[in-house]
């Protein structure tokens, strides 16, 4: 009885939950991985410690979600390692008001990073049924402002243009032109270029009075930018 109780007792004080290891696992995730790397933006570092990983990560790697690393989400494509996303949401420097597109939904991840943070985020998704997938996860989390889009991305999403801000997330050879004609004068572009096989460089692009501004930044590894029919 007396042994009862005290593991009552202790289950009452320290109650020991898988979401609060998870929540344990984010915060380390923080530390050691994206603030010791130099990311400052407190919207950005407040955001990875609040969405939780874990969910969007399929069920055979939930307990790798916060490691330093991608992760396969099926259909051959990875959630990104969460430094990347810290660091091209950090690149973003996404506000409030703001209207985003992502190109590359996959896990809905990064979406829902920014998601958290702007307005509205539209993402589209080239694999049907990851898209529709993702769009499901973003309803049952309550992702009301991401928008899931099923279709080629090269295209961008004409409808809701301009966008303050553009995250492509798979690696492209070159920048689509429809992507730069849908960026804000002013609005800022993140995208990996170079072949797909290879190693590419992040790149960040400044509309500027009509002109494209292109900064090269790291080396990145992305899974490659593919084509449809649309
Ligand atoms: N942002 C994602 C990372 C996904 S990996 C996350 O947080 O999980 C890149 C994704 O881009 C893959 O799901 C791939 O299917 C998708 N993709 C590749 N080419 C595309 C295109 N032309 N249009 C839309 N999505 C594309």
């Amino acid at each position: 009885m007396k042994q009862f109780l005290s593991i009552l007792l202790a289950m009452w004080v320290s109650p020991t939950t898988e979401s609060q290891d998870f929540k344990r696992l984010r915060e380390n995730m923080v530390r050691s991985q994206i603030e010791s790397r130099g990311i400052t933006h407190n919207l950005t570092l407040n955001t990875m410690r609040k969405v939780e990983r874990h969910l969007f990560v399929p069920a055979a790697h939930r307990k790798r979600a916060y490691e330093d690393t991608p992760l396969p989400i099926g259909y051959g494509q990875t959630i990104s390692q969460p430094f990347i996303v810290a660091e091209m949401t950090q690149l973003l420097a996404p506000k409030k008001g703001y209207r985003v597109l992502e190109i590359g939904a996959g896990s809905g991840y990064q979406a829902a990073v920014l998601g958290e943070i702007v307005q509205e985020v539209y993402t589209i998704e080239i694999v049907k049924n990851l898209g529709e997938q993702t769009k499901k996860l973003m309803r049952e989390l309550g992702y009301n402002n991401v928008h899931v889009i099923i279709g080629d991305g090269y295209q961008g999403y004409k409808k809701k243009a301009p966008y303050d801000a553009i995250i492509v997330t798979a690696a492209a050879e070159e920048i689509p032109d429809p992507l730069i004609e849908q960026l804000k004068e002013g609005g800022k572009m993140i995208i990996p270029i170079g072949a797909a096989a290879d190693v590419q460089n992040l790149m960040l692009l400044e509309k500027k009075e009509g002109k494209l501004l292109k900064t090269a930044l790291t080396p990145v590894r992305f899974v490659p930018f593919t084509r449809g029919n649309d």
